[in-house]
């Protein structure tokens, strides 16, 4: 991980904890986590938040950050969600060592601090029904009222509060709420509930326990419990951090961990919550949560997105306290600038055109030798075979070409890359239809390696695979998931299908690929040249059929496109 290392960004946090391990504040210590709540996979955000957390915990002396799984919602959340996270954390790039926790771990210790808040009359059990609570709770411009078991005395609050964990109640009779004040100005402050009761299985604790704590009771004593020195979230928990402070001074917990706002990322053409994302699956829209369009890690990794790519992204971005959309050109830009320095070049023919040379031997077959990367030599080079007859793409030909194109048409000569010049001198036609069949070129043998020595010039360089040879493979194009770069999923409610982009995939079952790629690795990148860079399918990807995803396009063609749209 030295790149992270190389070059540390700076930002209002990394400020404020260079400030505190100068003070010595937290004892000089930098203890970070990322607390994911395993209802779904993590998304291109998450990936800010991971990016934070253990970068933050990397570029300080004795740094640690851990990975926590904030599972207090047994109803949502499943071991497959927590696996993906796992990988998904793990394949960006970092590490928690030893330091893999769960909220479920201290459900025993979370219990005994709320046993101990009753004790100190600092919570009760409340008897009111969801809505009476919502209904007591007040507004931004009016207090809430108490509620009439507020004052319940510490004996009936211990016993209804054990009663409610050994199953004596149903969901709803009860709940256990923190005492602090139903005036207050913050409405986390009036009486929050801090315990439930969910008859739900755990998929860690299984059917131990029937109420579950709740995410503010939670998170600052996980945090506590752990060592946490920064706890760091996004700005939503602004007025959640009063309730975060008071539970940790009330309680007599050895370490308050300082939590600090931060904005959240919102990516442009997509949406970013899980409860959208479960939406797009759970609806079909997508293939799933690792369907390449998809905004979540599994979904750019299957696209072939790098974590390097990600991270570099993560810095770019950068940390504020203003909640902003980036572009998604952003995002493709940098994928596109990782993947230009450490992809290999290959010839692959999406829409293919036949192409006979009349002057070339029957039976010859030539391995021209062709470096896989122009500025690295380093990644050595492939022998591509060369035949009498190649597949070019369908739209570097043209019958009657219009005068800005330069490539093949009838009477022009181009160049093969890496062969020879080749001149169009027939179109074949159906003879029904008048699609055209092939196009027949004579070549000119000196011109081996595609330069003439006779300095004469072509305008286009085609790229191009051997019929013979080629490997046939289904290539997916991918394209931005929404149409709007800020699509209003919460109007669409009853039809999201109307926000999404119709072409956002588009698959080809008949491309050919130079033979070279026979061996493709699922996930393996490569630059095809002139089309983009494209990534073998983790899933669907097999040596009898190859399967590849277009990663990004060469060039941001989409702004063209959108643009000449909204003219
Ligand atoms: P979502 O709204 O997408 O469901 P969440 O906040 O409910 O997200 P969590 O699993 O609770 O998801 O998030 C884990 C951590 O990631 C939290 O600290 C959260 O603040 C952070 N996080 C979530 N979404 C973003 C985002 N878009 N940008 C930055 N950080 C995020
Ligand atoms: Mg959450």
């Amino acid at each position: 991980m030295t790149d992270l290392e190389s070059q540390v960004p700076t930002d209002f946090i990394r400020n404020i904890i260079a400030q505190n391990t100068q003070t010595k504040k937290h004892d000089g210590k930098v203890v970070t986590r990322f607390p994911p709540e395993p209802n779904g996979y993590l998304h291109i955000g998450h990936a800010k938040s991971i990016c934070l957390n253990f970068g933050i915990a990397l570029e300080n002396e004795g740094g640690i950050c851990y990975l926590r799984f904030d599972d207090t919602n047994p109803a949502k959340e499943t071991a497959e969600y927590m696996e993906s996270i796992i990988a998904d954390v793990k394949w960006l790039g970092f590490d928690w060592g030893d330091r893999l926790r769960h909220a479920s771990d201290y459900f025993d210790q979370l219990y005994e601090y709320a046993v101990e808040l009753i004790k100190m009359e600092k919570a009760y059990v409340c008897s009111l029904s969801a809505d009476e609570i919502r209904e007591y709770r007040g507004t931004l411009q009016e207090p809430g009222k108490e509620s009439p078991y507020r004052n319940r005395s510490v004996q009936e609050n211990l016993d209804l509060f054990e009663k409610m964990k050994a199953g004596a109640f149903e969901e709803g009779e009860h709940v256990l709420r923190a005492k602090i004040d139903m005036a207050s100005g913050n409405i986390n402050m009036r009486d929050p509930v801090i315990y439930r009761i969910r008859k739900v299985p755990h998929h860690r604790t299984g059917d131990r326990w029937c109420i579950y704590p709740m995410y503010d009771f939670t998170h600052c004593l996980s945090d506590s419990i752990e060592g946490i020195t920064h706890s760091l979230c996004t700005m939503e928990y602004e007025d959640h951090r009063p309730l975060y402070d008071w539970v940790l001074d009330e309680l007599d917990v050895g370490c308050h961990p300082q939590q600090i706002e931060f904005a959240r990322l919102n990516l442009s053409y997509t949406v970013m919550s899980k409860r959208k994302l479960l939406r797009l699956v759970q609806e079909g829209h997508v293939s799933g949560w690792d369907d390449p369009r998809m905004p979540t890690l599994a979904g750019m990794r299957r696209r072939g997105y790098t974590p390097a790519s990600i991270r570099t992204f993560c810095d770019r971005i950068g940390v504020g306290k203003k909640e902003s959309t980036v572009d998604l050109a952003l995002l493709e830009y940098t994928v596109r600038e990782d993947l230009n320095e450490t992809c290999p070049r290959v010839m692959g023919v999406l829409r293919p055109l036949r192409v006979v040379i009349e002057n070339y031997p029957e039976d010859t077959i030539e391995e021209l030798d062709c470096p896989y990367h122009p500025e690295n030599k380093e990644m050595g080079s492939r022998k591509v075979p060369f035949s009498k007859t190649l597949y070019i793409e369908e739209d570097d030909f043209m019958e009657d070409p219009p005068k800005k194109f330069f490539r093949l048409a009838p009477g022009r000569e181009v160049r093969l890359r890496y062969a020879y010049y080749i001149k169009c001198v027939e179109v074949v036609k159906d003879e029904k239809t008048g699609e055209i069949i092939e196009v027949r070129c004579t070549y000119d043998p000196e011109t081996k390696g595609g330069w003439a020595p006779d300095g004469r010039k072509v305008k286009a360089t085609l790229h191009w695979v051997s019929e013979k040879h080629a490997m046939k493979a289904e290539v997916r194009l991918y394209d931005r998931l929404f149409e709007k770069a800020n699509p209003d999923i919460e109007k669409a409610e009853s039809d999201l299908a109307k926000l999404l982009n119709p072409n956002s995939l588009e698959i080809l079952k008949a491309c050919y690929l130079e033979p070279s790629l026979k061996d493709s690795k699922p996930e393996s990148r490569y630059q095809f040249e002139r089309l983009g860079y494209f990534c073998a399918d983790a899933c669907d990807s097999s040596e009898e059929k190859l399967v590849f995803n277009r990663t990004v396009t060469l060039r941001d063609t989409w702004a063209k496109i959108s643009n000449k749209k909204n003219t």
